[in-house]
């Protein structure tokens, strides 16, 4: 189709959650939307396809999340303990994992705006359910919820990106796909007035009033991420979408735009040694292995060099991939006896696993190709430091080490129930933390902090929401929250709202 002399109120830049957020919100309030995505179709969704679909939002009562998922029955309200997971608790979390460093006014409009977005998302027919599997354990019958995550996407992030397209189309938004945003056009005084595009069959223009930028961090842009992130870091694997390459962020610099946020760093996780460098769509998320802090995490040299068990893993998980890269060799292993089984998570039982069981350490050693006396001293110093305290993997149990460096602070149980499994990791960097400045309200700001008119971020793309660190389900909520700003904002600019 099109290609010359097109216009549209607000054109969307990248097809993920936040870029679709926005351009369901802008199409909400009267704009004419088209919503422009790099990659050909069967690789729509961005990350947000490899997500688990999980969100994090605040509530004052277990009774909002039931809304969120609705027909529950009472058995079913009644068998599961949930928390409240105040404003104060998000924001709580939000700063302990970002040193405090996470933008006041980011922050707060992230967490104030989390549950009404939700909700909103329920209007736009997306569904949610309990995160049972996931983010729970059963303790007395019930399942007891932790780390303050309950909800998912019904089919985690397929299901999410699949909601959010099938309202868009109904919606009568075009999606233009294999279509690739290149360049922000924009007047003598700054004001974008198009975009250019390169489409399969060659370049051309498109007049918009509103551009909104939803085009992912640069962690599949091999270059920048050494540039920025440094050394070693062109050699760790990207869980998710190839075409998160920066693009979105250099156009809008190219423009003026102000960066902001901690570019030297990432969400990074532990993730299967034998992964591809890119995402699997089959394969999806479960090269993550996210267990560790029932069990232990040891180098080739048979060391430990984390605290396992410092915190429920949605607070940890985004930065130890970080300390698996400064490894060597970039290689870990994770380690269980058979008393951490029944608490392991699905993706430790897929096919692409690369794993190593035996009846005792030596052998697990010599399977994993690592140090075996310096293996099996760690664990005979860690079994020696074990504390007999009552274990619970639904609170912070303080079942802790004394005596050795790193301790295990949380869950630290004797690994002495062979058959011992091993699980090989690396780094795999989810998305970048540096981006560009926007205001509360989406709009991206110049070097002087004045708005670029015309111009609207959501998503990965926005700095100053992370550093060092970030609370497990954040991403979406932040992509659906900014992105819905975003797309009203345009609106607006567009003369529409
Ligand atoms: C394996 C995995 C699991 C995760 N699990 C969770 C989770 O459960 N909960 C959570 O909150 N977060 C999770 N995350 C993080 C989450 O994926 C991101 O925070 C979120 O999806 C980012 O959304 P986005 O819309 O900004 O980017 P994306 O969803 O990546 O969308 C960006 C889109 O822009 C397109 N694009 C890029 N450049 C251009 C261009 N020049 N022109 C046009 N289009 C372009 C890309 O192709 C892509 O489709 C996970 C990530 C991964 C990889």
């Amino acid at each position: 189709m099109p290609e010359g002399n097109e216009r549209f109120d607000v054109v969307v830049v990248g097809c993920g959650n936040a870029a679709l957020c926005a351009a369901l919100a802008a199409k909400e309030n009267g704009a004419s939307v088209l919503v422009l995505e790099k990659a050909p179709q069967e690789w729509r969704g961005g990350n947000s396809y490899f997500t688990g679909g999980l969100f994090r939002f605040a509530f004052d009562n277990v009774d909002e999340v039931f809304d969120l998922v609705g027909d529950m029955s009472d058995t079913e309200k009644s068998g599961v303990e949930i928390k409240p997971y105040t404003s104060g608790g998000f924001f709580a979390d939000l700063y302990r994992l970002t040193d405090n460093m996470s933008d006041p006014d980011l922050a707060n409009t992230l967490i104030f705006n989390s549950l009404p977005t939700m909700k909103w998302l329920r209007t736009k027919n997306v569904r949610f359910v309990l995160a049972s599997g996931r983010q729970a354990f059963k303790v007395g019958g019930k399942l007891r919820f932790w780390g303050g995550l309950v909800l998912e996407a019904v089919g985690g992030g397929v299901g999410l990106v699949d909601f959010l397209i099938e309202r868009a189309e109904k919606d009568e938004i075009e999606i233009r796909y294999a279509s690739k945003a290149t360049r922000l056009i924009a007047d003598r005084m700054g004001a974008i007035t198009g975009i250019e595009v390169r489409g399969e069959n060659g370049p051309y223009e498109i007049e918009a009033d509103a551009i909104v930028l939803g085009a992912g961090g640069f962690q599949a842009n091999t270059e920048m991420r050494c540039r920025y992130l440094g050394p070693d870091w062109e050699l760790a694997k990207v869980r998710g979408t190839p075409y998160n390459t920066g693009e979105g962020i250099q156009m809008a610099l190219e423009v003026g735009a102000q960066s902001f946020g901690h570019w030297s760093s990432s969400h990074t996780v532990q993730w299967d040694l034998g992964a591809p460098p890119f995402g699997d769509r089959k394969v999806g998320e479960s090269f993550q292995k996210h267990s560790y802090p029932f069990g232990l995490i040891v180098n080739i040299h048979g060391q430990r060099f984390v605290d396992e068990g410092a915190d429920f893993r949605n607070y940890t998980y985004a930065e130890y991939g970080r300390r698996v890269l400064r490894q060597p060799s970039r290689i870990a292993w994770q380690i269980f006896d058979q008393k951490c089984l029944p608490l392991m998570r699905d993706e430790y039982r897929i096919r692409e696993v690369t794993k190593c069981a035996s009846d005792t350490l030596e052998g697990l050693a010599e399977q994993m190709e690592i140090d075996v006396e310096g293996f099996v001293k760690t664990i005979e110093e860690y079994n020696a430091a074990v504390q007999d305290t009552e274990f619970n993997p639904t609170i912070l149990d303080g079942k802790k080490t004394v005596g050795i460096d790193p301790p295990k602070s949380n869950w630290a149980q004797k690994m002495d129930a062979p058959p011992y499994e091993a699980y090989g990791v690396t780094a795999g960097i989810t998305f970048t933390f540096g981006g560009l400045r926007t205001t509360k309200d989406s709009q991206v700001l110049d070097a002087e902090n004045k708005n670029v008119p015309g111009l609207f971020a959501c998503g990965e793309l926005v700095g100053g929401l992370f550093y060092y660190n970030y609370p497990g389900g954040s991403g979406l909520m932040s992509g659906a929250v900014f992105g819905k700003l975003a797309g009203e904002g345009a609106a607006r600019h567009a003369g529409k709202a």
